[in-house]
């Protein structure tokens, strides 16, 4: 199909919630896309960190093959056996000694998250425990109560009336302070995605732990975008060295087969009846998901996925050095990172010239140009990447 075809169909029939870019990527080999109309770009996105080992990856496209051939979907009545695989690879690679509940998206993994505390927070202690604080410049999705939970007022212009009990700290030094009998749980990203490519101080997410344990106020760890490698460790948590007692996946985990996990040390919380999904964690998506981890598992091991994220990282700084009058700064870990650019205005036309000059780039924030590779990006789709974003920089 043509792009005007597209345009035409999708104008008429799908909901304008998206500012979309006028093009349609049809194909991709790890970091390498091609468009409708056979233009070629270099993905820094991955699909807003999905597409974690690679588009058109041969071992996920062999399983998912051959899982499609015998069963997709059977619902949670019924065992299934990648279900309880992933769960395993999952809760063995944390480190953690927590249980696993499989939804759909990062929105809903945060849900749950927000069931198990709202319910331990009924029943543990007398005072009914409810509040849940979190972190302004927070993102954690857009159902009616992931939006709550997201610290941006903007967000809540609309779709109201909210659930009630959510409170946004400016920063982890007013989080404390905020704590009260009614208090159940902090939820916090350790880098904030959308709202910037923002990580928080080590110091001070191992006190805000530390005084929460102490409180009994369960630490709930948003890692939907931060999970899975993203950073250079399985959990960001882990990079952290912290404990939550809540941790939330999605994004990377099924490598574009839609997931969300969300695991817990607060095992007894949750019981038959109190939670569900009717897709949740079917033989598609934890197929993906086992696939995606025994092949990210593999190259961390390499030492393959370290190299090439210090090889990112010298080059985003290279590049932030290089144009000292663009850019202000070189932030975020792994392969989630981000340069600040000193003009808000020249982020958008950034992005625009480096698609045009062959490169997918993001935002974040409101002055952020995000790099979301594939994890399995190479040295020479790296440097490819960089000599088209010097040349969009060059037509600024
Ligand atoms: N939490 C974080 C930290 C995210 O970055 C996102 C998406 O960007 C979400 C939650 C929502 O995930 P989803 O769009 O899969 O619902």
């Amino acid at each position: 199909m043509r792009v005007e075809e597209i345009e035409q169909m999708d104008k008429r029939f799908v909901l304008p919630t998206y500012g979309r870019q006028h093009i349609s990527i049809i194909e991709g080999n790890n970091a390498r896309l091609k468009d409708s109309e056979g233009k070629e770009y270099i993905d820094f996105t991955s699909g807003i960190g999905v597409v974690s080992i690679g588009h058109g990856n041969e071992r996920l496209s062999n399983a998912l093959c051959n899982q499609v051939r015998h069963m997709i979907h059977i619902s949670n009545l019924y065992l299934i056996a990648p279900q309880a695989q992933c769960a395993q690879k999952i809760v063995e690679n944390s480190g953690y000694d927590m249980q696993c509940f499989f939804a759909n998206s990062g929105a809903e993994a945060n849900e749950g998250a927000i069931k198990i505390a709202r319910k331990y927070g009924e029943v543990d202690g007398e005072a009914k425990r409810y509040k849940i604080i979190t972190l302004e410049h927070s993102f954690h999705g857009r159902t009616i109560t992931a939006l709550k939970a997201t610290g941006q007022e903007a967000m809540h212009n609309y779709f109201g009336p909210f659930p009630d009990g959510f409170v946004y700290a400016n920063s982890m030094d007013e989080i404390e302070s905020l704590i009260d009998d009614h208090t159940v749980a902090v939820m916090i990203e350790l880098v904030q995605g959308e709202g910037g490519v923002q990580p928080l101080e080590r110091e001070h997410v191992q006190k805000l732990a530390a005084v929460l344990k102490e409180r009994n106020v369960l630490l709930i760890v948003d890692e939907v975008q931060t999970g899975i490698y993203r950073t250079g460790e399985f959990l960001a948590s882990q990079l952290y060295d912290i404990e939550p007692d809540i941790i939330t996946l999605a994004k990377g985990l099924g490598g574009g087969v839609p997931i969300g996990v969300v695991m817990t040390s607060k095992k007894e919380v949750l019981q038959a009846g109190d939670h569900g999904s009717t897709f949740g964690g079917n033989y598609l998506s934890t197929t993906a998901a086992n696939t995606v981890l025994d092949v990210l598992n593999e190259y961390k091991e390499s030492g393959i996925l370290d190299e090439m994220m210090l090889y990112f990282e010298s080059q985003v700084t290279a590049c932030q050095r290089e144009f000292p009058e663009l850019f202000s700064e070189s932030v975020g870990f792994g392969m989630m990172r981000g340069l600040r650019m000193k003009s808000a205005d020249a982020l958008t036309q950034m992005i625009n010239r480096s698609r045009e000059e062959g490169l997918l780039i993001l935002k974040a924030g409101k002055n952020t140009l995000r790099f979301l590779p594939p994890l399995t990006i190479t040295k020479e789709e790296i440097d490819e990447g960089f000599v088209r974003l010097k040349r969009a920089i060059a037509t600024l």
